[in-house]
């Protein structure tokens, strides 16, 4: 991995387990707060459904107070103690009740009390009953009935009969039910008047709409959605809907009575349902219907909502007030100005890990960059460089690597400085002993060669004519020495040449062809001592080689020739190994001692034959022609006794392109 890249994955690292532990750290105090602010909002909730609920009990209570102490009012029982009003009523023919005139005096007296009464509440109606159901007085939004007016079947109202079973200061509560007198569902407050026999001849009533409810919960608080709830699951009020609850019917209908008993209240107020049917709102409902006072919450469509509820003192009802999450800690600037420093906080540590990765990578990458640039330039034998003088007086570590690089270089100039005065006096050298080597061998060739071979030539051209034995035998021996020396010549110049590393050319060849030519150009020398040469080649050997190639061959036989037994056999022999060809000559002769096998290949090596003249350079010249074509030459025993000398050319590498 690149530093830079190392440098970049650590700073990287850094930053974001920097970051992650802020986020944490923010996170879980702001979770915290926010807890602390949720439990907050509900406790305002709370306080604010108490409020209302305060508004509905002392409503409720000063009903109920007020209907006791209205009902105190000596013409009530001034009037049901007459004895006109304690016989039967009397009806005119149109069924109309019949008033004495001191029954009307006390009603009079009794309407306006009851309108007085009227004013402190937002009552409807209200209204005197007997035990006949008869009506004896109503005011129905402080409107005193006419007499036709009035009704006499009141009996089947749903608070006559638990009315009666009041005692004296008793208070019904009639649960809501459609009011024939004003088309609209109302509730009801009862209570009994009982005279000093204990009788109790009438009651008094009076109804309120529900839609006080409705009314309380609408100008209420503005803090989140309040609702009224009636243990069968309906929206008695509810702040953010209207609901109807006049008559559906028509209200001129002649049998209005009767079928407004028939109402239900289903069909007019709304099921909770609206609201939400989520499971979390179900469970805080049965809740709210058990008559607890508590808070929760629940999810609905992705968003969370906060409950506070608690019981009202009529019906079962209960009230209750609900605010989804952004709304309960709208305007909590505490809350949002932790999630602005969070989010602050993420955007300043991502800025400080931008700004800190470009200032590292400044100050310690593009150093390191900048040695890294001068190693590469000095691995292409560039030595001239310059290091950055404000990074060597550096007193960091980087600054001491370079003032350390900056010396290596210097004393790597020094040193390359030295060999190349080294190198140019050695190559002077060279070149004055190549040219040496380059005379003595133009010296060998013409100054030596031309002599001998006249020496040769002379010796054979007296020889032919001498008759003396004697002279005879040393012409033949200066023959034969002068034979020798040109061969000792040419074979160390051929070997000199081979040394100097000049190139040689390859040539296309059958190398069955050039055995084949080796052995006829040695087959007269083998009869002389009574050898016979054996070829054993069958098919093609192509081979791009020089033809030098022959000469080792030749060597090979010639040596056979002069190191095997007389009258013996020598077999030359080629075939294919996996990537190359090979070529042997076996003879019969004595064989070479391992010992020797490795060194008779270097150049004046001669085994202890006196008998037999050689120059000792034959077989090093034939390694350096098989060599020179990537090829190898060795010996092995020969069986049951000589030597087998191998010479092995790589079939394709060394053909040109
Ligand atoms: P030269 O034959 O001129 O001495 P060579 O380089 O051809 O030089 O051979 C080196 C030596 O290896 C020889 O002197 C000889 O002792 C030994 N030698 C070579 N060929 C054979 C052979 N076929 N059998 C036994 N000895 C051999």
């Amino acid at each position: 991995m690149k530093i830079k890249y190392m440098f970049l994955t650590i700073l990287v690292a850094l930053v974001l387990i920097t970051i992650v532990t802020i986020s944490l750290t923010s996170y879980n105090s702001f979770k915290k707060t926010e807890a602390s602010f949720i439990g907050k909002s509900l406790a305002i909730m709370q306080e604010d459904l108490s409020e209302t609920s305060v508004q509905i009990k002392t409503l409720h209570d000063k009903a109920s107070s007020d209907l006791i102490f209205a009902l105190q009012y000596p013409p009530f029982k001034e009037y049901f103690s007459l004895p006109e009003t304690r016989t039967e009523n009397v009806y005119n023919s149109e069924g109309v009740l019949q008033f004495t005139p001191a029954q009307r005096e006390l009603k009079t007296e009794l309407d306006e009390w009851i309108d007085f009464f009227q004013s402190r509440f937002p009552v409807e109606e209200t209204c005197l009953i007997d035990t006949t159901g008869q009506e004896h007085t109503r005011l129905v939004s402080r409107e005193i009935a006419f007499d036709e007016d009035l009704s006499s079947e009141e009996e089947t109202a749903p608070f006559f009969e638990p009315s009666f079973q009041l005692q004296q200061g008793e208070v019904h509560v009639q649960y809501p039910y459609m009011s024939p007198d004003v088309l609209r569902w109302v509730f009801s407050y009862t209570s009994p008047v009982v005279l000093d026999d204990s009788s109790k001849p009438s009651f008094y009533h009076f109804e309120m709409p529900i839609s006080f409810f409705q009314e309380l919960v609408s100008e209420g608080t503005p803090r989140g959605r309040i609702f009224v709830l009636d243990n069968k699951d309906l929206i008695v009020a509810d702040s953010e809907q209207q609901i109807d609850i006049s008559y559906k019917g028509d209200p001129f209908d002649e049998e209005i009575e009767l079928k407004v008993n028939e109402e239900k209240i289903e069909d007019y107020l709304p099921s909770i349902d609206s609201i939400s049917t989520s499971p979390g709102f179900k469970a805080i409902l049965e809740d709210m219907k058990a008559g607890k006072k508590g808070s929760g919450a629940y999810n609905d469509g992705g968003i969370t909502y906060y409950v506070a509820y608690q019981p009202l003192p009529t019906f079962g009802w209960s009230i209750a007030t609900i605010r989804d999450y952004d709304s309960l800690l709208e305007g909590e600037s505490t809350l949002d100005n932790l999630k602005k420093n969070i989010f602050i906080i993420i955007i300043a540590g991502l800025l400080i890990g931008i700004i800190a990765f470009f200032w590292a990578s400044k100050t310690m990458i593009n150093p390191i960059n900048k040695l890294k640039d001068a190693s590469v330039k000095i691995s292409r034998g560039n030595l001239d460089i310059e290091i950055d003088p404000k990074l060597k007086a550096s007193k960091s570590e980087i600054g001491r690597l370079a003032q350390a690089f900056s010396v290596m270089t210097k004393k790597l100039k020094e040193s390359y400085e030295g060999l190349e005065e080294k190198v140019r006096i050695k190559t002077k050298e060279l070149r004055i002993s190549n040219k040496l080597k380059d005379l003595f061998i133009d010296i060998m060739r013409h100054d030596l060669l031309n002599p001998a071979g006249v020496v040769r030539m002379n010796a054979q051209t007296v020889l032919m004519d001498e008759k003396d034995s004697k002279k005879k035998e040393s012409l033949k021996l200066i023959e034969n020495s002068s034979d020798r020396l040109i061969k000792m010549i040419e074979n160390a110049s051929v070997f000199a040449k081979l040394e100097s590393g000049e190139k040689i050319d390859l040539k296309r060849m059958d190398l069955s062809v050039v055995l084949k030519e080796a052995v006829e150009g040695m087959t007269a020398k083998a009869k002389e001592r009574g050898i016979k040469i054996k070829l054993d080649t069958k098919g093609k050997f192509p081979a791009a080689v020089n033809p030098l190639v022959g000469n080792v061959i030749s060597n090979f036989i010639s040596n056979a020739i002069k190191y095997g037994s007389a009258n013996s056999e020598i077999v030359v022999g080629i075939k294919k190994e996996s990537s190359s060809w090979r070529m042997w000559v076996a003879d019969e002769g004595e064989g070479i001692p391992d010992k020797y096998k490795k060194a008779i290949f270097n150049r004046f090596t001669r085994l202890e034959k006196e008998a037999i003249k050689g120059s000792g350079l034959g077989l090093a010249i034939a390694k350096k022609i098989v060599e020179l074509h990537n090829g190898k030459v060795w010996v092995e025993d020969n069986s049951p006794k000589g030597s087998v000398f191998f010479a092995e050319i790589p079939i394709r590498s060394n053909l040109k392109k």
